[in-house]
């Protein structure tokens, strides 16, 4: 990979909210649906590996994975936002 503009680190178990469509990690959600969810931007997959953190002297297992795009911010493609308005008009009776 040539340029690398934008780099995002996933941290299984974390709360994140995606900085291209406000797409939120929830922290029990399966780290695969979260690099799905990059992947619809446009990221690669860099790495991806096991960090240990310790929480009050237990060894806490995390993975970790790093995606990257090419691409800035600005020009990195959007979902649709409009499914998520409801026309109240509509299903007046
Ligand atoms: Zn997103």
């Amino acid at each position: 990979m040539k340029k690398v503009k934008e780099v995002v680190q996933i941290v299984s178990g974390d709360s994140k909210r995606c900085p291209h469509c406000g797409f939120l990690q929830e922290s029990n959600m399966n780290i695969g649906e979260v690099i799905n969810h990059y992947f619809t931007h446009g990221y690669k997959l860099l790495h991806v590996g096991q960090e240990t953190t310790w929480v009050q002297d237990n060894p806490w297992q995390k993975t970790v994975a790093v995606l990257a795009t090419e691409l800035s911010l600005k020009k990195v493609k959007t979902p649709p936002q409009s499914f998520i308005k409801i026309d109240v008009k509509g299903v007046d009776k």
